[in-house]
Parts: structure tokens; sequence; C-alpha cells
């Protein structure tokens, strides 16, 4: 090939967006006619052709002013015809070449091609080996960081010597955008070449740095999203597959959605997103999703920011608190004072109130009335049995089925976090090995702690502060001491028969007739038919039995008037019977005969008070004391004392001075189920032994109360209003008292004081003379 350049007549093709380079091997598709032709024309000839850009590579004829001036001469190498007249060719580039003019432009372009073939190798310039040497280098990093070239690309343009070739090989490979191609194409001269594509390589090596930084940042993000995507995408799959997949996506959207409704507090809101985090990752089935469902439910429920607003209206208060309860005076005072100091302070700090009481006087009805003076929720709680630390605080959740403790439940339950509180029957508290519930409770009950009260189950502190709690209990005895130092005791002690009276009439009757459906004037009943229930059909301190007997008598009289179309029924002392069968108690013990050796005494319950009675009896023995019925430690020493002092008085009673060392003396206090204990019975058991002694009868209706002395001294002793109501309901007519307790008749209502006798005594003999039918004679063996 001496000559550079020669001039040729050629066919041309146009390439849209396609550039080819000497020496380099391709095919593609043509479809264009004119082209076609071209090929054809070409295939006539021999073989050669000028493929050339055109400007727009979207024109489907371009003219000539849009060809570009510089192709490439090639040869077709193979074609191909391809269903519907297209043909695919193979062409080998062998040249550049420069249109010099058009002469036929239909039906294909033809014209004057001056071929451009690279100087020979000789040539090489010291410029040139430079410029190729730092044009491999380039290449080298660009292979690096590109991923577009197999490494193997370097390797074999490495062999390449011919400056214009390497240059033509590496445009090839590397450059992407037509322009580009182009500019390569259109550099003849291969300095020009080298230095052109030096340009673009570089700028092409500083846009791929760039390009796989960002691409670098973006693929660190991407990356992790990406990866927990997949990963929980393939745990659903295979979830799916074993039939554990259901809406869990949808059920956590809709705890997200309840938990932010809530109103929760802050750390609270925290901890439950992370539990409906570890949720989101569970099988819906998974026992320990329950276990998350369950306690996000609880955190739902519970009011952690919840309140009512408190009545602060005192008449309102007061108005209410009388429509629900007759008398309880000192407790509704009590209430109100409290209800005055917080609209002061505007604080619920202060003691808790614990009323005291026997069952049945209405200490969880007036709490209940309180609740609604004050316009608060109530819950109540019994501590009855409760033995369990656990039942007050809750068991942490990784007890299978935990709950929180009752407290928390009971919270929930009254849906704001300040209601009033009762916790009934804090007496019955216990304690064993499971831990202490009365310190748990404690804590509860603290002014100072409670405003975070730690469930073992929530682990989360709840706010009880707003919370008002009171508390009942039947005896202060079983309540454990830092219990009972918080509390301030107000006592309800029992009621009347009087009061029952205008209880019956004003409460409960009506009461009852509501809840059987009958008119406010279905049933006539006079004061003293109500009398008589209270008397011969009850027999309590509150008025929880009486209530049931009205009950009972409303019940028939619903009958009746059911079916008998009766529109009142009239009841009365007569006809009672018919409602309420025969009489359980007899209330008139006067009718009784007196007995010898038996004493009626007066005891102190936690069910209120309740006469006794003391059994003595002498059978033949050595001496000995024998106590029966339960008797406790205090009571049994109480019957040492009372059986010493008859023996050092035996002259005085008419006794043989040794007249115990043939007898053994029985005392025997019956119903031996209920425990009794103190030291109040010590002269009803002296005047029991002494009775049965000296054969002298016991009056019935006399009822007696005090501890004794070795000497005959009465002492006094507790819970003497509980006893005088108790022998007033038993139809005592006499009471005898010790004469220290007269102070303590201040708290008996009058007109028990005006039907009861009631006698205090200092000593023995006193209590003797008012007992005994008779007075014992001195011993005539004198
Ligand atoms: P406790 O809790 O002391 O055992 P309750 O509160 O259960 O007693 O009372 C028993 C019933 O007697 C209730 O129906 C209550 O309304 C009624 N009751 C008790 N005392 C009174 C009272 N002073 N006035 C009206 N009803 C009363």
């Amino acid at each position: 090939m001496g000559d550079n350049t020669d001039i040729k007549i050629l066919p041309v093709l146009t390439l849209r967006g396609l550039a080819v380079f000497p020496y380099m091997v391709l095919h593609f598709d043509v479809v264009r006619e004119k082209s076609i032709a071209a090929i054809e024309q070409a295939m006539v000839g021999n073989q050669e052709i000028f493929l050339v850009a055109q400007n727009d590579p979207k024109a489907d004829e371009p003219h000539i002013e849009d060809i570009h001036e510089v192709g490439t001469i090639a040869k077709i190498k193979q074609i191909l015809k391809l269903p519907g007249n297209n043909i695919r060719v193979l062409v080998e580039g062998l040249s550049r070449g420069r249109m010099l003019e058009y002469i036929k432009e239909d039906p294909y372009f033809e014209g004057k091609v001056e071929a451009c073939r690279d100087p020979e190798m000789e040539k090489v310039n010291l410029e040139q080996e430079g410029l190729m040497r730092s044009l491999l280098d380039l290449f080298d990093d660009y292979v690096k960081i590109s991923s577009r070239l197999a490494p193997e690309t370097l390797v074999s343009v490495s062999t390449v010597n011919d400056p214009g070739q390497l240059s033509d090989i590496i445009a090839a490979n590397v450059l992407v955008k037509m322009e580009d191609k182009q500019d390569i194409l259109d550099a003849i001269d291969i300095t020009d070449r080298l230095e052109r594509l030096y340009d673009i390589l570089s700028r092409e090596i500083e846009i791929s740095r760039i390009e796989r930084r960002i691409a670098g940042r973006v693929k660190k993000q991407i990356d992790k999203v990406q990866r927990e995507y997949y990963l929980r995408e393939q745990l659903k799959a295979i979830q799916k597959e074993l039939g554990e997949y259901d809406s869990t996506v949808g059920e956590v959207e809709e705890y997200k959605s309840n938990l932010e409704s809530a109103n929760l507090p802050k750390e609270v809101k925290e901890k439950a997103f992370k539990e409906l985090e570890k949720l989101s990752r569970m099988p819906s089935a998974s026992a320990e999703g329950t276990v998350v469902r369950n306690y996000l439910d609880w955190i739902i429920d519970l009011p952690w920011n919840d309140e009512t607003v408190d009545n602060t209206d005192m008449k309102i208060a007061a108005k209410v608190l009388d429509e629900d309860h007759y008398g309880l005076y000192k407790v509704k005072e009590r209430i109100l004072e409290y209800l005055a100091v917080k609209n002061l302070t505007k604080t619920m700090k202060g003691p808790i109130l614990c009323f005291v009481g026997p069952p049945g006087v209405g200490k969880t009805s007036i709490a209940k009335s309180i609740a609604r003076a004050l316009n608060r929720k109530f819950v109540r709680m019994s501590l009855g049995g409760v033995r369990d630390e656990a039942e007050i605080r809750g068991h942490r959740r990784t007890y299978v089925g935990a709950i929180p403790g009752r407290i928390i439940s009971s919270i929930k339950t009254a849906g704001s976090k300040n209601p009033l509180f009762l916790l009934d029957e804090i007496d019955k508290i216990g304690s064993d090995f499971r831990g202490d519930p009365a310190s748990a409770l404690l804590e509860v009950l603290d002014a100072e702690q409670n405003y975070a009260f730690r469930d073992h189950y929530l682990e989360l502190p709840f706010d009880l502060s707003k919370v008002m709690f009171l508390t009942t209990a039947n005896t202060l005895d079983t309540i454990p001491r830092p219990l009972l130092d918080r509390m301030e005791i107000i006592r309800i002690p029992g009621y009347t028969e009087d009061e029952k009276l205008n209880i019956a009439k004003q409460y409960l009757i009506p009461k009852q007739l509501k809840e059987h459906g009958l008119p406010e004037d279905g049933i006539m009943m006079s004061d003293n038919t109500i009398r008589d229930i209270i008397n011969y059909y009850t027999r309590e301190a509150g008025v929880r039995e009486l209530e049931r007997q009205i009950a009972a008598v409303c019940r028939k009289a619903a009958r009746r008037v059911a079916e008998m179309g009766t529109k009142r029924v009239r009841i009365t002392s007569s006809n009672l019977r018919k409602y309420l069968g025969i009489p359980i108690y007899s209330y008139d013990r006067a009718d009784e005969e007196d007995e010898v050796g038996v004493a009626t005494g007066m005891a102190w319950t936690p069910v209120g008070g309740d006469t006794l009675f003391i059994e003595a009896t002498p059978v033949p023995g050595t001496g000995k004391l024998v106590l029966t019925g339960h008797l406790g430690d205090v009571m049994k020493e109480s019957a040492q004392a009372a059986f010493t002092y008859i023996r050092s008085k035996a002259k005085e009673f008419g006794l043989e001075p040794n007249f115990h060392e043939t007898i053994d003396m029985h005392v025997h206090v019956p119903e031996g189920a209920i425990p009794k204990d103190g030291p109040s019975a010590g002269i009803t058991l002296t005047t029991a032994m002494l009775s049965a002694l000296t054969e002298i009868p016991i009056r019935r209706d006399v009822a007696m109360t005090g501890e004794i002395t070795l000497r005959g001294r009465v002492l006094p002793i507790g819970g003497l209003k509980e006893k005088t109501l108790a022998a007033h309901r038993a139809g005592i007519s006499t009471v005898i008292i010790p004469h220290e307790n007269i102070k303590d008749l201040e708290d008996i209502p009058d007109n028990i004081k005006n039907k009861l006798d009631i006698v205090a005594v200092k000593n023995m003999d006193e209590v003797l003379k008012l007992a005994l039918v008779e007075m014992p004679e001195k011993s005539k063996n004198e």
C-alpha cells in the first residue's frame, strides 16, 4: 500500500448511532431501502462500501448536508437475509475515508471517497510514543475503574504498536457517545487523534470515578434497607409456606395507629413501639407474638392520661351522700372535710381512710356513694385471701399466661387514672412464702411512691397519685402495723333497732320494691312489722340480712301481685310468717327460765357485738378446771382467776373450804367454732361457776361484761357500744358494765340507753347481787 491516499467511487451507507473504526469487525442490521440498495451495489462490485454517520440519528432519509464528511471504508464480509427484507451484514473497517463529492443520491448514495490510511510504523515520532504510553496508562486506569471492559482487553490492546491503530481500538472499546467517536474518526492526523483520545479518556475516567463514588454512597444506604427488605420478604415467604403468615403487617399498622391515638406518656410510647417492632418480626401464630399482643392491648387500654373531673361542689356532695345512706354522720362529715381540704390545697395527699366495722353496715356502699358524690369512677378490690405479692403487683412477662396485678387490672376497669379505689377487707390480707402483699400494698398507698407504681408485668411506672384510696376492715387486730399507721380509722359500729327501722323504711324497702318491679306503695308494712323482721328474722350489727329478708318479702309480694292482681300487699305482724316462715330468732330472753350455771356474757367480735352463754358444771373429780369451747389463752387464764377467786371466798359463798378437792369444774362456751378470747368474760365466768356450785339460778335477762381480778375487782373492757347493741338485740333488760366504762356510754344511742338498764359496777359482789336470783348464804359450817 505505498500510497496513503487514493480515491474510489463507493456506495454510501449512512449509519445511525453507530461508528465503525478501521480494524474493527462488527455486524449490524440494515432496514432502510436506500441502505439495502447500497449494500447490493457493493456486493456487485468489490464489496467495499463507505460507512458514514448521519448527523441526526433519527432521520430516516438524511440529506447530503446532514451526513458527516469523514467515515470508514469497509469491506462487507457476510450478508444474511432476515425475515421481512432486512439484512444483517458483517463488515470489517479498512481505513478512514473522506467524502469528496456525491455523484448519486438515488436509489442509493454514491460518491467519490478519498481513502485516508494511517502512515507506516517507522514514522512514529517521540511525541506520539509519549502520548501512546500515557494513553495506555490511562486505559489501564479506565479498565480498573470501569466495570464495562473485560481485563483481557487491556492485554490485547497493549500488544498493539501502531499509534493510529491503538487509538482506534481503544476508541472502539471505550467510547460511548457518538460525538466522541466521530471526533476520533475525524482526526486523520495521528498525533491529533492521540491527543483527542487522551482528553476524552481522561474525562471518561473522571466521570467513572464520580459515578463510582456516588454509587458507593447510595449503595451503602440502599444496601441496609434492601437487605432488611429482602430478609423480611423472605421471612414472609417462609411463613406463608408454613401456613403461618397472615396479615401481621395490617395488624402492626393497626397497633401503630391505636398507640398513636392512645395519648400515652413518652416513656410508655417508646416502650410500646419497641414491642411493636418485635411483633412485626414475629410469625403471627407464635406464642411469643400472643404475649406481645396482650401486652400492647394492656398498654392501649390503660388510662395513662385519662382523668375524670372531680365535683368540687360541697353541697352537691353532701346531698348525694345523704341520698344514699341513712346516718353514718361521722363518715359523711369526714368525707366533706376531706373534700374541703382538697379544694383548698388542690392535692389528694392525706391519710387513707379506713372504715372499720362489722359486715353489712354499709362500708362498701358508702364508698360507692362517695365516688358518686365526687364524680369519680368506682373500683373495688377485695383483699380477702390475697397472699401472693404477685396478685398486687403482677407477674413478670416471662411467666406463661402472665397478666398485670389486680391494682393495674382494676385501674383498667375504672377507665380513669383517678378513680375511687376501694381496698376491701384489708384486715384479711395474708402473707406467706410467695411474698408479702402488705408491703406491695404499702407502696401503692404511699403518696411519696405511688406516682410511679411499678407493676411487674407492665415494667413501666404507672401514676397512682391521683387515685383516692379507701379501705375497709372488720377488725384492726390483723392489719399489719405499717399499713395501719398509714390509715385514718373511721369506725362504723353497727345500728340500733331504731336506726335499722329508718334504714329499712327510707332505703332498703324502696330499693327492693324497685328491684322487684313493685310500685312505691306496693307494700303496706307498719313500723312494728318491720321491727318484727329486725328482731325475729335477723341478728346482726349491720343490715345485710335485713335487706335479704325484705327482698324475700318483696319477692313473695310480687308473686301475689302477678298471680292475683292485687294492687297492694299488706304485711302485718300476724301474716309475716306467711312471707318469711317461722321466726329464726327468739327475741325476748326474759321469757326463758332462769337457769343454774348458765351466765350471759357480751363479747366483741370482728362482726359486731354478740351475746354468748357460759356454762359451768361441777363433776366428781380432783379439783381440776376443764375448759372447752375453743377458748383463747387469755380467756383460760381469766377462768383460772375466777376459779381461784371463788375458792378464796368459799366461806362467804357458803361452800366447803376444800369443796374443790372432790370435784372438777367444767366450763364450756358453746358455738365452739367461733374462737373466743380476751379477759372481758371474767365476771361472767365467775358468775356461772358460782351459780353451778351454789345451785342458785342466774337471771336470764341480765348480761354482763368485765374483767375480774383475784380480789374480785371489776376492770374495764373495750367495745362497749357493740356489746350493748348486741345485748339489746338479744332482748336483755339489764346490762352490767365495769364502772370505769361509764365514759363510753356517751357513744351509745339514747334510745338504747333508755331501753336497757345499764348498771356500772366496781366489784364482784355487785355483779352477783344483780345476776343471781338470790345471794348465797354464808357457810353454815362456821
Ligand atoms: P359492708 O361493706 O359494711 O359489709 P355493705 O356496704 O355491703 O356493707 O352494705 C350492705 C347493704 O346495706 C347495702 O345494700 C347498703 O346499701 C345497705 N346499707 C348499709 N348501711 C346503710 C345506711 N346507713 N343507709 C342505707 N343503706 C345502708
